[in-house]
């Protein structure tokens, strides 16, 4: 049975005082004997104070970013021993906004993944197709190439969370249907199962993650393949994210 993990991604948001009071409003409606993992992904400059926030709570930190290396002349950079230090238990890697926004390409990505497992960091390694990709028919294409530029065999799949995220629901308040989501998460699971073994795979995470919200978690976390949500703008306000993770919990029960 995989547990369910909700996971908000900040992206470039929340001073300190800001985060320190959205914190405050997910702790106070936060159960946490609920059946869920729940992690929070803030920008570099908040890791340190947001886990001292989360101190003694269940919830998890994470980062939205790394270097492949662990130290050295890359000014600018955060490596994945630096996030562990600081308490980080996830990293994500491969977001849709690092890799059409940043350029981010395959072998930084490879290296990446590769170099955050090895730090002992969990791994949410992203992909998802652009509507452009979908309407020729094209998702199962770019999500299984997407799969084979960073993930082969060696990695620990103990360690390994995806998120199929489509480009055109990030972001966009149109999220895929439920149906829509659990074709391409068991398509992924049987690439996995593939890459893997059939029970690695079927030990293995995949979230999904786009326009995820309170109103629409429930149907997408029902989904058999659906093992979780990647939650962006809706994890900015403390009621909606609890929401989403008490759907989580629901379902979970
Ligand atoms: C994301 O950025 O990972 C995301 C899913 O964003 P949103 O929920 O806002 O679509």
């Amino acid at each position: 049975m995989r547990r369910k993990l909700i996971a908000g991604n900040w992206k470039m948001h929340n001073t300190l005082a800001e985060a320190r009071a959205l914190m405050k409003g997910i702790r106070e409606r936060f159960d946490g004997s609920w059946p869920v993992d729940v992690a929070v992904c803030p920008p570099f400059t908040l890791l340190y104070p947001m886990g001292k926030e989360i101190d003694g709570t269940p919830i998890k930190l994470g980062a939205q970013n790394c270097h492949y290396e662990p130290q050295g002349a890359f000014t600018g950079e955060i490596s994945p021993p630096m996030l562990k230090a600081a308490g980080c238990a996830y990293v994500i890697i491969g977001h849709s906004e690092r890799r059409h926004g940043f350029g981010e390409t395959r072998e930084l990505l490879r290296r990446k993944v590769a170099a955050a497992l090895s730090a002992g960091l969990e791994v949410i390694y992203c992909l998802g197709e652009t509507l452009e990709e979908r309407r020729a028919a094209r998702t199962q294409n770019v999500v299984s190439r997407q799969l084979d530029e960073a993930i082969h065999a060696d990695l620990d799949s103990a360690k390994l969370v995806l998120a199929y995220e489509p480009v055109w629901a990030i972001g966009t308040g149109q999220q895929a249907t439920p149906e829509q989501a659990q074709e391409v998460h068991a398509y992924l699971r049987g690439r996995l199962a593939s890459i893997f073994d059939s029970r690695r795979a079927a030990g293995l995470r995949i979230l999904y993650g786009g326009s995820v919200k309170a109103g629409n978690a429930d149907g997408l976390l029902r989904c058999p393949d659906v093992d979780g949500a990647l939650v962006g703008g809706a994890c900015l306000d403390a009621a909606e994210f609890a929401a989403i993770i008490s759907a989580a919990a629901a379902v979970s029960a």
